[in-house]
């Protein structure tokens, strides 16, 4: 298998220098073996190199090549599958306790940006954008739950309380988080993997791991060199592609896009988006849109179940853009591109072990970009020999997706376009 380079995104074309690493050559050793240079594998490297670990990362194509290096770059408070649904699952207490890992998941994402200096445009705040009043309402119960959880940093707005923020009459009103965000997604990935390098870890790309080995040692193996390890991290997420059958029917990769306009002009982006928050809306398919850096507009949504992007996405993403944004009539779109999210059936992320020294973490649920911090700190305790937090994690229940590995997909677009229609009622 030949590794791939970076999709051709806005972020790759704005992606600060990185270096090559080289490919896994050779028989090695190391305490930890971490699979996969997304942000819960370079996350986890770094975390681990820090505390004196021997860590060696393997990623079959580039750092940041899977979700990290192309998603929305939003930063999100708590988890997709919400605090109330959370409580149902694990009880008030276990729920609340997941509440705060999500937060100090965000100040892990922070601090990890100031303390090694990445360049990554990070900007606080966020916008849940309603467009139906039902909606509203299901926002207001979601800050009752926020608040209920201690969080003070969010509060609703009408539709005259969106002016300051959002140009767009497509909502009835939102929820403005001030304790969330939005980043370089790619440039974050490859400032995390740097730190990691820094912290003493081996990083190889094009070193696509065929086979993982349990044992009291975790053998490794790729087409030209093995790894054996004291432990094992399994971050590979919507791109597992089988290496691990016993976790794969938990998680269904859906592809999902993105598209950029060509520069707008600082004028005219910030009219857009006045404060510079990030947006997303509370359709069951989101949207998801903010300004980059150089005054683009970076837009997402929709999904799709087939491998390659459909022909016609440029021109749908471009009219779902315009139905938000009709000012943006004249404006070129410069990229397009997807990537695949990992999902879980109850939307919540799924964290265990194969083995007792190989751990996992997948089915961020398209809220990765923090949450992965957290899942990669927790995995490392637990390695350290403490997982009490990582615990909580993996007593989150979760149900194979159902139809078997074939008919997964089918049955998952069965059910998105029922939720499509309901958004459109
Ligand atoms: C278009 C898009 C928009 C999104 N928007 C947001 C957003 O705005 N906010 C948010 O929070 N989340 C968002 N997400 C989700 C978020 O990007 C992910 O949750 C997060 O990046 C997951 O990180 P990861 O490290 O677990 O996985 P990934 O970043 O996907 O990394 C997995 C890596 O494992 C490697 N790998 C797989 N198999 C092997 C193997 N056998 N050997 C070696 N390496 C292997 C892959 O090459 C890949 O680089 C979005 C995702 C997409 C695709």
């Amino acid at each position: 298998m030949t590794a791939q380079p970076h999709a051709p995104s806005y972020y790759a074309a704005s992606a600060n220098p990185a270096p090559q690493r080289p490919a896994l050559k050779g028989n090695i050793s190391a305490d930890v073996c971490v699979i996969g240079g997304g942000y819960t594998g370079c996350h986890a490297a770094l975390t681990l190199a820090e505390q004196g670990y021997r860590v060696v990362l393997l990623e079959a194509n580039r750092i940041g090549w899977g979700a990290s290096g192309r998603n929305g770059g939003q930063l999100c408070t708590g988890f997709a599958r919400g605090q109330g649904s959370l409580e149902k699952a694990l009880g008030k207490a276990d729920a609340a306790r997941l509440f705060q890992l999500a937060e100090e998941a965000k100040a892990i994402v922070a601090r990890r940006i100031e303390q090694h200096r990445i360049a990554c445009d990070l900007t606080w705040g966020y916008l849940y954008g309603a467009p139906k009043a039902r909606h509203l309402e299901g926002l207001r119960h979601e800050l009752e739950e926020l608040e209920a959880n201690g969080y003070r940093r969010a509060r609703l707005l009408d539709r005259a309380g969106l002016a300051p923020h959002l140009a767009s009459d497509a909502y009835v009103g939102g929820l403005l988080d001030e304790g969330a965000g939005h980043l370089h997604p790619l440039n974050f990935a490859l400032g995390l993997a740097a730190a990691a390098a820094a912290a003493g870890a081996s990083l190889h790309e094009a070193s696509a791991v065929t086979r993982v080995t349990p044992g009291a040692k975790v053998r490794v193996e790729t087409a030209e060199g093995s790894v054996t390890a004291d432990f094992c991290v399994a971050a590979c997420n919507a791109y597992l592609d089988g290496l691990l059958p016993q976790i794969q029917s938990r998680m269904m990769p859906v592809a999902t896009y993105m598209t950029a306009t060509a520069p707008l002009g600082e004028n005219r982006a910030k009219a857009l988006i006045p404060s510079n928050v990030a947006v997303g809306d509370t359709n069951f398919v989101l949207n998801y849109f903010r300004r980059s850096a150089d005054h683009r507009l970076l837009f997402g949504g929709g999904v799709s179940y087939t491998a390659r992007m459909p022909a016609s996405l440029p021109a749908d993403m471009r009219r779902t853009m315009l139905r938000v944004f009709p000012q943006l009539a004249d404006a070129r779109q410069d990229f397009t591109w997807g990537g695949n999210v990992s999902i879980t059936q109850d939307r919540a992320p799924h964290l265990g072990r194969v083995a007792p020294n190989l751990y996992f973490a997948q089915g961020f649920s398209g809220q990765g970009v923090a949450i992965t911090a957290i899942a990669a700190k927790v995995i490392a305790e637990a390695i350290k020999g403490q997982a009490e937090r990582f615990d909580l994690f993996a007593r989150i229940p979760h149900r194979p997706f159902p139809g078997g590995k074939y008919l997964r997909a089918p049955t998952l677009a069965l059910a998105m376009t029922w939720f499509r229609l309901r958004d459109r009622l």
